[in-house]
């Protein structure tokens, strides 16, 4: 069968948009489909993580990125009375070689991720165009489409990936239901620039007030974010002028000092799609799921979402993988993402309380244990490609090591696998396993102590076997364990398959 394109990508949102740069750089012909002619009418995300920094960096854009981009210093959670209950120190470059905690103004990091996409050879990105119908047909899919003229097509690919939003349509067209977390909330998010006004030293602070509990963020530039519970009693169409929004922010925004620029209520939920795949139809981002953005992971996760999904697509495409390495899309992802909802719904509980007696507990205790309110320790991948079952190192994010020279280790290796060794232990492998390493242009070996070393120690072990989208399929200390990891490469067991027979 003939396609339009390999994937389909519906909605360019964050995530739709990251998608098909992913796409383009693995030479993946794809075509994105989004009925908004501008790209972040509904831009909302302010934080993103070191991982997020390096799927960024994936895409070339790493210099770009961290010049309109800031480094988030600290974070409080104060409490009614302007007590600090949690403060922590979040300067420092982590463990993915960069900062694990930015600030951002969405608008200008997708810009660069949209340049991305408009030069990539084999990617489309076609704006003012909506998505009325997916379907599975055999062997791939069909999507009607109808632009802003009225134009209607049917498009065809083998795959299609749904990054339509939490209001897109396809998710319950497939009839995947969702399942709830924690208590809706709605909130007034109020996005502007403060100038000759000091606003709060502390780049984020979370009010756990039970008045009302609120959100300060700095932002690049002299742009601020406040975040608003509404509470009973609120009038909806009061609540966003610029003297309610004053007294609510206690003077930090004074009418005279803060320009907004927009202002919404959202309302903040935590939800799980049941199923992420429907044949050849894949849901991603918001319309997989969706957390109260307290950790400010809902984005990240998307991107997540969508690192793990392109390099699978690829393989299956170039058949150097079977269709079922595409089931551990969902078994991989779905409970990581299901883990960061439900640690995002337990905070926003907490936080959002207006109970004064439960706020006086949840005070007591985020005093005596601060380690709880702190950003949780990132959990490992659901079952899938990956020795996690037996092995907790296997299935989590590798570290990106920096050099002396300041360079950075994924961007010589770049989209391929990496078996990391010790050379005395991958010397010992049978010779005909070292000539298909050699010979795997989806592989990468590295041995020098310089590149190799610091991810061996990162593991404590002899040798490293690290996923295209950084995750650790497996650890090795004897070259039988390390021959076993390397026969799971699915390029290296497509090329090594002779050997067999
Ligand atoms: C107040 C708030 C603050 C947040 N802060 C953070 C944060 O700091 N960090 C973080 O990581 N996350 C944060 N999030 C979450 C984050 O904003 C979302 O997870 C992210 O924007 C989801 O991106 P997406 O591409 O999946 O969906 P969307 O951004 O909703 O994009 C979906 C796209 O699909 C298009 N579309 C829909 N239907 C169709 C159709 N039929 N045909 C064609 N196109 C279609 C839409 O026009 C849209 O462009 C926050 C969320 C909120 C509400």
């Amino acid at each position: 069968m003939a396609y339009d394109a390999d994937v389909i990508v519906i909605g360019a949102g964050p995530v739709g948009t990251v998608a098909l740069a992913l796409l383009g750089r693995l030479g993946v012909a794809a075509i994105g489909l989004e009925k908004d002619v501008e790209m972040w009418t509904t831009a909302r995300a302010v934080h993103f993580d070191g991982e997020t920094f390096r799927t960024l960096q994936a895409l070339g854009i790493a210099d770009e990125v961290r010049a309109v981009t800031i480094p988030m210093k600290d974070v409080d959670i104060v409490n009614t009375d302007g007590e600090v209950l949690v403060h922590a120190e979040t300067h420092e470059i982590g463990g993915q070689g960069w900062n694990e905690h930015i600030s951002f103004h969405q608008p200008d990091v997708e810009a660069l991720v949209r340049r991305v996409v408009e030069s990539a050879p084999g990617i489309s990105l076609r704006r003012g165009v909506t998505v009325t119908e997916v379907r599975n047909v055999e062997g791939g899919v069909e999507v009607a489409t109808e632009d802003d003229g009225g134009a209607r097509s049917v498009l065809t690919a083998r795959w299609a990936i749904a990054a339509d939003g939490a209001r897109g349509q396809f998710r319950r067209a497939l009839g995947i239901e969702t399942d709830k977390y924690g208590e809706d909330e709605q909130w007034l998010v109020v996005d502007g620039h403060l100038v000759g006004a000091p606003g709060y030293q502390t780049d984020m602070i979370q009010f756990a007030s039970y008045l009302r509990p609120a959100l300060w963020l700095r932002l690049p530039g002299t742009r601020v974010r406040m975040e608003f519970m509404l509470v009973p009693g609120d009038d909806p169409d009061h609540v966003a002028t610029p003297e309610a929004v004053e007294l609510m922010s206690a003077g930090i925004l004074p009418r005279d000092k803060f320009t907004p620029d927009r202002q919404a209520i959202y309302t903040f939920r935590g939800r799980i799609a049941q199923r992420w795949r429907d044949g050849n139809i894949f849901i991603a981002g918001d319309a997989a799921h969706q957390a109260p953005p307290l950790f400010g992971q809902g984005l990240c996760a998307g991107l997540r979402d969508v690192a793990n999904l392109v390099w699978k697509l690829d393989l299956v495409r170039r058949g150097l993988a079977g269709d079922e390495l595409l089931d551990t899309y969902e078994s991989e992802r779905k409970p990581h993402a299901t883990y960061w909802v439900e640690v995002a719904a337990n905070q926003a509980v907490a936080i959002q309380t207006l109970d004064p007696h439960l706020a006086q507990g949840r005070d007591e205790f985020m005093k005596a244990h601060p380690e709880a309110s702190a950003v949780p320790i990132p959990p490992s991948l659901g079952p899938g490609l990956h020795d996690g079952d037996r092995d907790g190192r296997a299935g989590r994010l590798s570290i990106q090591p920096i050099r002396s020279d300041g360079t950075r280790l994924d961007d010589e290796v770049g989209p391929r696998f990496v078996v990391a060794a010790e050379r005395s232990l991958y010397e010992q492998l049978p010779d005909e396993v070292k000539a298909v390493l050699d010979e795997d242009s989806d592989t990468v070996t590295l041995l020098e102590p310089v590149d190799a070393g610091v991810l061996l120690a990162s593991v404590d072990a002899q040798a490293v076997v690290i996923r295209p989208d950084h995750y650790i399929l497996g650890c090795a200390d004897t070259v039988a364990d390390l021959e076993g990891l390397v026969r799971r490469i699915p390029s290296i067991a497509h090329l090594s398959a002779p050997l067999h027979r």
